[in-house]
């Protein structure tokens, strides 16, 4: 697993946001916790944001996107339940700090992720490459297509709004895989999906989220 030294002037911000994600029940999971204790939030906003970096709000990036609000990244990996040595599809790399902690997580596993955007697929890679992290991959495509190269994956993510799951990665998720999502219109509910023999089933759903949209082929109905 890695291990990244998180310059001491971050120390206090880091850990009053971790006390507030566990108190607002956003962080439950201890694997998790570590995940945000050691992949620095910091290194994956623009430098105007610094100051901002370990408030629990959605930040601006570049090209109208934003690195999503701590709470929602927690919530949603722990959601996911992200195993040891898994490979993980994520649609959306934004910054690169939702993959960066999925890296975490799966260690000698691996990480796909993808986005439409070339300017942030060079800034996920580079705030990646500061960190050493090597586990996860960008690719520059529309997500809504998945990744086909890779399939199946254990888990997949997407990290912007569908009106529906893009059919093509209900299709490249494994048996007894997990996949979550934000779907709906101008206000979103989580939803957390298993493959099994018999079809998709709903494990979680919780309403009351806004994410930026996902824009693509599959993305609506
Ligand atoms: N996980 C990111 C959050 C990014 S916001 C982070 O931690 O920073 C959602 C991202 O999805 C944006 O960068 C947007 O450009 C991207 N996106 C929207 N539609 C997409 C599509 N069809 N394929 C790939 N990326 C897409």
């Amino acid at each position: 697993m890695i291990k990244i030294k998180i310059e001491k002037k971050y120390h206090k911000t880091i850990n009053d946001l971790i006390i507030y994600l566990k108190n607002s029940k956003f962080l439950t999971d201890n694997r998790v916790e570590s995940a945000l204790r050691n992949i620095p939030r910091h290194e994956f906003v623009p430098e105007s944001e610094l100051d901002c970096a370990y408030n629990n709000e959605p930040l601006p990036i570049m090209k109208k996107q934003t690195i999503s609000q701590p709470g929602v990244v927690t919530r949603m990996t722990e959601w996911l339940d992200v195993k040891d040595g898994q490979k993980i599809l994520e649609i959306g790399t934004g910054s690169g700090w939702q993959s960066a902690i999925l890296s975490y997580l799966v260690g000698k596993g691996n990480v796909y992720s993808v986005e439409r955007h070339p300017e942030l697929v060079k800034f996920a890679q580079e705030n990646l490459k500061k960190l050493d992290i090597d586990n996860v991959h960008v690719v520059l495509s529309d997500g809504t297509l998945g990744y086909p190269k890779e399939s199946p994956y254990d888990r997949i993510i997407i990290t912007a709004a569908c009106t529906k799951i893009p059919t093509p990665l209900l299709d490249q998720l494994s048996e007894n895989g997990l996949i979550i999502a934000p779907v709906g219109t101008s206000s979103q509910s989580l939803v957390l999906l298993k493959k099994t023999q018999k079809g998709m089933i709903e494990i979680k759903n919780q309403s009351k989220y806004v994410f930026v949209p996902l824009v693509g082929k599959f993305s609506k109905k």
